[in-house]
């Protein structure tokens, strides 16, 4: 099987990697997923990294699943500032129509032909950026 699914989600651990190891593994297609953050606003109690360099060592991470999986990562531009209570939030800090067109480019570089969003977008999301 040929094809491509793009996941989407906001921080480069939010993937599903069951998906992507499934689409890419099982059905050989493209899986790629995009992280509209690098994480960098997230806690780490496992090491000593904090902001910048937490974004730098979550990307590794995320490219040492994808390596595993068989999927590629893409990233956005956008800052984890850490903890949003709601979307409304998170949209007027990184701006709702930066945000769509960053999508939009994701869109047209992978050129999917399944796109798989990793939340819903309500709040049992958990988190504001979701
Ligand atoms: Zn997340």
């Amino acid at each position: 099987m040929t094809g491509t699914v793009l996941h989407i989600g906001a921080h480069p651990d939010d993937e599903d990697i069951g998906l992507l190891s499934y689409m890419s593994h099982k059905f050989g297609v493209r899986a790629v997923y995009w992280s509209a953050t690098r994480g960098e606003g997230g806690q780490n109690r496992i090491g000593p990294y904090k902001g910048e360099s937490l974004g730098v060592f979550r990307t590794w991470e995320s490219l040492a699943s994808r390596a595993l999986d068989g999927g590629e990562s893409l990233y956005g531009p956008f800052i984890d500032f850490g903890y949003s209570k709601n979307g409304e939030e998170s949209l007027s800090k990184w701006g709702s129509k930066e945000m769509v067109k960053k999508i939009v480019r994701a869109i047209r570089m992978v050129q999917p032909q399944i796109i798989v969003s990793r939340w819903k977008g309500i709040s049992d999301d958990f988190h504001g950026h979701h």
